[in-house]
Formats: structure tokens, sequence, C-alpha cells
């Protein structure tokens, strides 16, 4: 599937709360969904972004700190598997209309190809919805 976000770094480290295999998350995104970014003292080590369901911690960092949901602003879509869950953050598509209303993924299929999308600040992952969009 095509992917919007090129320049997307491609580290993983082990979640603090799971031991999920975690990707790696730019640090502009994290600072767009944390509810008091300007506590952190320093951005300048590597950030993650833990997807699992069950797990609480939403971004942890190479130097030790976690973020659990409560520290996040986002209600982060991929760990909620409710119906009314964000699928699509950049144009506000939820599990619910990704299922009912096949012309929302086609809409932010062609979004997304023609660059229009905005996951790296939107999306808690920082990354592309398309991978998290229910499978038909
Ligand atoms: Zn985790």
């Amino acid at each position: 599937m095509s992917n919007c976000c090129s320049n997307e770094p491609s580290t993983k480290a082990k979640c603090p709360g799971c031991r999920t295999s975690s990707k790696e998350v730019q640090s502009s995104t994290v600072k767009h969904h944390l509810k008091a970014p300007w506590k952190i003292k320093s951005w300048s080590t590597r950030l993650y972004f833990c997807k699992s369901k069950d797990c609480d911690v939403v971004y942890f960092s190479e130097s030790g700190d976690s973020f659990r949901q409560s520290d996040v602003r986002t209600a982060v879509g991929q760990k909620d598997s409710s119906d009314l869950a964000t699928v699509c953050y950049c144009y506000g598509v939820t599990r619910q209309e990704a299922i009912s209303d096949d012309s929302a993924k086609s809409f932010v299929l062609s979004e997304t190809k023609a660059k229009n999308c905005a996951c790296e600040s939107k999306n808690p992952s920082g990354r592309c919805c398309l991978p998290d969009f229910p499978k038909n």
C-alpha cells in the first residue's frame, strides 16, 4: 500500500509497558499530541509510538520517559477498538465510517496520493493512516 509519509524514521524499540516492538516517531509529532510539551526539558532523544491496544503507554523515549494516554490530548484510535475510534486523523474518519462508507477510504486514498494529508502532525502515530483502516 502506498504511504504518504516519505521521510519517516525507521528505528524500533521495545515499549516499557508491553515489550512490543514500536516504531520511532518524530519529536514534531509528539509535540502535537502531548498535553504539555513545553514541560519536556530535552527533545534530543529518540521517541517511539506504542500502538498496542492493551498498553497505556502512548510514547516513550530512548532516555526512559514514557507518556501515557492521560499525558496525551488526542484519543489514540490505534488503542481503541470501538466503532467511534478515529482511523484517519487528517479527515476525521471513524472506524464505523470506514467500514460503512467505501467513499471515505477512497477519499483518503486520493488525498494521500495528492499529498494533501497531514499525518505527521495529526496522526498520533506520525504515520499514514491507511494501514490502520479496517480490512474488508
Ligand atoms: Zn506498549
